[in-house]
């Protein structure tokens, strides 16, 4: 799960992690507000979307010499740059052609920046420990980086064991040239933020930048945050924080009926079992030439009424020309799952040709009511065969 930056401030500062202050704002009232409250001089009023690049990023519409995110020298400016922010949609790099809406601002201190850095945590799934990844060149996209000069990433990987220690954090410290005073801060930063990380079952933290401020402090200046969904349940407190807005409605509609999906951009729609199946469901429709246009997961308990939520969501993307169900029954009999292919069918009024792979018990009496059933249903006797079918239907139809 992702959350904005200002969230993600408020739940860093509570370990103890130094950002600015600031303020979030859902209007124009509320943003000038938030400026007068928090007393300037400068302000910066930042747009909320879960993406980054929103500083380069540019509105629809709006002034092409101005982005995202902006500096205020008055509260006249700040009511300037609510306005031409709330309602308008953001094109960054990361947000793909089509932008997002903004419909939050936070409203922040305008800080001192003497120099911007970059600084993430990750799980680093080689060695099974917490990276905290340091470079020189904040503001840049840590990508970029890495491919260019990935002699100036710092590495650190911290024993999960011993936690977090002052040495670490020197090394990372000395490896950004930090000095004196800005050692010091640094290891506080660092040791707030490898305990936020770590008590709050993140998957990723990326400061882009973190800055050394004039007075020699060292600040998160933006801060994005990644939650491992699975320990979300320990953390009502981030739960909270999830925006529906900045969210896939298909997938959320997928989650509400505890069916992993995740669109992709192909044309085949996918209807699996297991997530293994699912996985090699993909590659063969690609091997055949197709590209599938999501993963779905069905889960082990396909009823009727998740087989027909699962068909509603597939067909809710306007992208899918065919829809490839393969699915095992093991638990789940073959016939019964045939019964809820059907009545699902039926109940979407299917458009797109189907085909249908099953296996396992019952499956001859599957594909008695498949056939019985009066449906186009093209039933296919294995994997192969099912996916060379679906990607032929779909070259046939369009
Ligand atoms: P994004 O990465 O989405 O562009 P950032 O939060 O990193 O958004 O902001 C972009 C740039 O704006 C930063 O690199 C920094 O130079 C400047 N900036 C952001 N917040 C502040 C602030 N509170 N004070 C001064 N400058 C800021
Ligand atoms: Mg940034």
């Amino acid at each position: 799960m992702n959350i904005h930056e200002y969230q993600a401030k408020e739940l860093l500062r509570k370990f103890g992690v130094a950002v600015p202050n600031g303020k979030v704002a859902y209007t124009v009232d509320e943003a000038v507000q938030a400026a007068n409250e928090l007393g300037g001089p400068i302000w910066v009023v930042k747009s909320q979307i879960h993406a980054g690049g929103r500083g380069a990023g540019r509105f629809k519409g709006g002034d092409p010499e101005k982005g995202g995110v902006r500096l205020a020298k008055s509260i006249d400016d700040v009511r300037t740059d609510a306005k031409a922010m709330l309602g308008q949609v953001l094109v960054t790099k990361q947000t793909g052609p089509d932008g997002k809406e903004v419909k939050r601002l936070y409203i922040e201190e305008g800080c001192d920046i003497a120099r911007e850095l970059y600084l993430s945590l990750l799980i680093d799934r080689a060695t099974s420990q917490v990276t905290i990844m340091a470079s020189t060149e904040g503001g840049m996209e840590i990508e970029e980086v890495a491919e260019a000069t990935p002699e100036k990433i710092i590495k650190v990987a911290i024993d999960p064991a011993t936690g977090i220690a002052p040495f670490h954090c020197r090394k990372i410290a000395f490896g950004l040239g930090l000095e004196g005073g800005q050692v010091k801060s640094a290891t506080k930063f660092l040791t707030a933020m490898y305990k936020a990380f770590v008590e709050m079952d993140a998957s990723m933290v990326e400061v882009n930048p973190l800055v050394v401020t004039g007075a020699g402090e060292v600040i998160a200046l933006d801060a994005k945050m990644n939650f491992d969904d699975n320990a979300l349940f320990r953390h009502s407190d981030v739960s909270d924080m999830r925006d529906e807005d900045e969210e896939d409605p298909a997938e959320l509609e997928a989650a509400k009926h505890e069916l992993n999906y995740i669109k992709l951009d192909g044309s085949i729609g996918c209807m699996v079992n297991g997530a293994g199946l699912a996985m090699a469901t993909m590659d063969i429709i690609k091997l055949k030439g197709g590209e599938p246009a999501n993963f779905l997961d069905v889960g082990g308990g396909a009823t009727t009424e998740r087989v027909t939520k699962a068909f509603k969501i597939i067909l809710s993307d306007a992208n899918v020309e065919g829809i490839l169900v393969n699915i095992f029954g093991g638990i789940m009999r073959c016939d019964v799952i045939a019964e809820g292919v059907v009545a699902a069918a039926r109940e979407v009024s299917l458009h797109v040709p189907l085909v249908v792979r099953l296996e396992g018990t019952n499956v001859e009496r599957g594909k008695e009511i498949m056939a019985e059933s009066g449906l186009p249903i093209i039933s296919a006797d294995n994997l192969e065969d099912a996916a060379e079918k679906v990607v032929a239907a779909v070259k046939e139809a369009s």
